[in-house]
């Protein structure tokens, strides 16, 4: 396809996270431009695919923005596609770039009326239309024609926490995904230093990309949260990952892998009683001796029974039925069949 624009003027700016603010709402440029090896297109506001000519041999998706207040993967997502626009990263494999919830991300939340990421896999049907409503349908049906193609496929889904970590960057692998050595020396390149192996099907754009699609999937948690501009998160591992992915191009072994989690116990509201005995400023992966109490609800209560049994996402302002939080210890034989290989 020939026309007389150029990327620039697709992208408005030639800033994308800037063009993408500025009209959250606004209607996707539809048309498509080619420059002289890579096509540009917009499937929705905030979507940006980009195809080599020459071919290609795996899909990537990038998500970043999902929760509008997550500011740095936003500002890395913009940047990956300032370093494609300059020449300075060279696209070999066909690249999807998504940041999540514009108008969230304009207003400074999390979200608007629903959590986005507990939407996908058809979940947004148990809700009343809304935005987020729309869009995990929007991506649903984006993500579909993205990974129809054969090759081997991505799905990086980046997030920044509120809440502090023990482990400051790590990821979560959906139930059903194996940790085989080659993910977790993707995750390790990532910069990531633990791993959580889900226990169950969830409602996130993650486990959506690999239940449906069998991509190599993972949610990226890289930090504490912090508005535009404000963000001091060392993301240099991912961004260098990422490149070398975009380029397919052999990475260099990966130093340490992560240290691998999985469930042991899921905290539930199990009525107004319910409580949760941890404190408000309890980080991500924090330890509790055995036979520690964490939770109680008149006579039922859970404490801890193995060695080093940690907390994630704890949380005790949920609706009863409502998780508040996942029991977790580390798994030994991942690791150790990680440096066999
Ligand atoms: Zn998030």
């Amino acid at each position: 396809m020939t026309t007389n624009r150029t990327i620039t003027q697709l992208l408005k700016t030639g800033d994308w996270l800037d063009a993408v603010l500025d009209d959250p709402d606004g209607e996707p440029d539809l048309e498509p431009i080619e420059t002289a090896n890579l096509r540009f297109e917009q499937p929705a506001i905030g979507v940006l695919m980009i195809t080599p000519l020459t071919g290609y041999q795996q899909s990537i998706a990038i998500s970043a923005g999902i929760h509008g207040n997550e500011t740095a993967p936003m500002e890395l997502l913009s940047n990956i596609v300032a370093d494609i626009l300059s020449a300075q990263l060279e696209v070999h494999s066909r690249l999807l770039l998504i940041i999540g919830h514009p108008p969230a991300a304009v207003a400074g939340r999390r979200f608007m009326d629903v959590n986005l990421n507990r939407l996908f896999s058809g979940a947004h049907k148990d809700h009343v239309d809304c935005y987020e409503t729309r869009r995990a349908i929007d991506l649903e049906r984006i993500m579909r024609g993205f990974f129809q193609n054969q090759g081997k496929r991505f799905h990086y889904d980046l997030h920044t926490a509120i809440r502090s970590s023990n482990y400051e960057k790590f990821a979560i692998s959906p139930f059903g995904q194996k940790l085989d050595p080659a993910k977790l020396g993707l995750l390790a390149n990532c910069g990531i230093e633990a791993v959580l192996e889900s226990h169950q099907p969830a409602t996130t754009f993650s486990f959506f990309s690999h239940a449906a699609f069998l991509a190599t999937a993972f949610t990226f948690e890289l930090g504490r949260v912090a508005p535009f501009g404000q963000n001091q998160l060392n993301l240099s591992a991912l961004q260098q990952h990422l490149a070398l992915r975009i380029a397919d191009l052999p990475e260099p072994a990966s130093a340490a892998p992560p240290a691998v989690f999985k469930v042991v116990h899921e905290l539930i509201k199990s009525s107004e009683q319910y409580r949760l005995n941890v404190d408000d400023a309890t980080p991500n992966f924090a330890q509790f001796k055995p036979n520690t109490l964490i939770e109680i609800d008149g006579l039922k209560q859970y404490r801890t029974s193995h060695q080093e049994e940690r907390i994630v996402f704890p949380n005790p302002n949920v609706p009863i039925g409502q998780r508040t939080g996942l029991m977790i210890e580390k798994t030994y034989k991942k690791t150790f069949d990680f440096h066999a290989q």
